[in-house]
């Protein structure tokens, strides 16, 4: 048996029909940028998640960046955010021109450590931008009273957590604004880039719908230097045809991983996501990440970058890193699982001048050498997920 980490052919032959005359009806249209299937979404996604303005754009690092613009943030500024993310989420804080402040994360969830961020913030502190890491909804409650007590912006990362509630309410609809990402694996995945920004704030909205065509509030009238990045009509037209399904594949999301809760839990040396706010909270299990512990002494990160030829000759528990052992006993036995991420942003050769090292930030390190996505997605079978559950328990019983 052979299971993917995530498919994305099963999700289109069950919508097959659908999407073949939404796609058609657009190239017969001839409107393939802007027109009505990109307001039809707008609209729609900005009721799905209880917001009165969503601007379409190319993908969700853009959202990022046209947020950054659209509150002003740029050359001398800082933002807060956390290193264990994809690595988008620091670099559109970059490419305005502010710098990235790396705070760790709560072991526990992925997410940024609320207690920790007090601590970084200075005079040159403008926004938190936290990261709804692997569909799981930071404490936006904390979050915006902390950002409100210190004059902060909020900008919340929600690429990987469509459909992801706090307190009932969606992410993306608590900060200034909310960024979405329609890459194809994330939960409300387009067929090629796409994002979008939520807000409260039609002058916000406005701001970058023209920040979105080169600074133009009308025609041939460029007020600013802005970005050409849209939604493309065909991504609308795709999404369209998803959206009213995104709820349902949530719920299902959540049975498997409520079924990897149950079936997983107790197993030595493996720590699983944390239920901790399951009350307060709808996770949209994007990934499904467990932590891997290592019982040998090898497993700072430093090993493990440059000792990777070495283990790669030796499959046992005892000469490497216990998580990647079981990333390869889990392959050999057709399972397929991702890491997410190996390294931190903070230690990213392109982020050296920052001056980070290794040590910086040590809990979100060693969670870069123990994390391990197991496959998750709606359509995942019992017996599939079964043989999963059954191969990872054979391995580390
Ligand atoms: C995917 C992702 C992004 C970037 O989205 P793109 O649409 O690929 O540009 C940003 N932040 C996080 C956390 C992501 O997972």
């Amino acid at each position: 048996m052979q299971i993917p980490p995530f498919s994305l052919s099963k999700q289109i032959s069950l919508l097959g029909d659908d999407l073949n005359s939404a796609l058609l009806r657009v190239l017969q249209s001839g409107q393939y940028i802007g027109g009505e299937e990109v307001n039809t979404f707008e609209e729609s996604f900005a009721a799905s998640i209880g917001v009165p303005h969503v601007v379409g754009c190319n993908s969700g690092t853009d959202a990022l960046v046209l947020a950054l613009r659209a509150l002003d943030i740029g050359a001398g500024d800082e933002v807060i955010t956390s290193s264990f993310s994809f690595f988008a989420t620091a670099e559109a804080i970059s490419a305005v021109g502010a710098k990235p402040i790396f705070v760790e994360i709560d072991p526990r969830d992925y997410l940024i450590d609320l207690s920790q961020i007090e601590k970084v913030i200075n005079s040159a502190t403008k926004a938190i931008l936290p990261v709804h890491l692997f569909g799981c909804p930071v404490d936006m409650e904390q979050l915006m009273a902390l950002a409100m007590k210190n004059g902060l912006k909020v900008i919340e990362d929600c690429a990987q957590a469509c459909g992801a509630k706090w307190q009932g309410r969606s992410v993306g609809s608590w900060g200034d604004i909310g960024c979405f990402s329609f890459f194809p694996t994330k939960n409300l995945g387009a067929a090629g880039d796409g994002g979008c920004i939520s807000t409260q704030d039609g002058q916000l909205a406005q701001r970058i719908r023209e920040l979105a065509i080169h600074g133009m509030p009308r025609r041939y009238l460029h007020t600013e230097l802005g970005y050409n990045s849209r939604l493309d009509a065909i991504q609308a037209a795709v999404l369209n045809v998803k959206l009213p399904h995104l709820a349902n594949w949530v719920k299902k999301r959540d049975l498997v991983a409520k079924r990897y809760l149950d079936a997983l839990d107790n197993l030595p040396g493996v720590e699983l996501p944390s239920t901790k706010s399951t009350i307060h909270m709808l996770h949209a299990w994007n990934q499904f990440v467990v932590s891997v512990k290592d019982i040998s002494s090898k497993d700072s990160l430093s090993s493990k970058l440059f000792s990777h030829q070495e283990m790669r000759s030796s499959n046992s528990p005892e000469n490497q890193n216990r998580r990647d052992w079981l990333k390869n006993s889990l392959r050999n036995h057709g399972v397929n699982t991702i890491i997410y991420y190996p390294i931190p942003i903070h230690l990213q050769p392109a982020y050296s001048e920052l001056g980070y090292t290794s040590g910086s930030l040590p809990i979100t390190e060693r969670l870069c050498s123990e994390v391990l996505s197991l496959p998750i997605f709606p359509e995942i079978t019992f017996e599939e997920q079964n043989y999963v559950i059954k191969v990872i328990k054979n391995l580390l019983a």
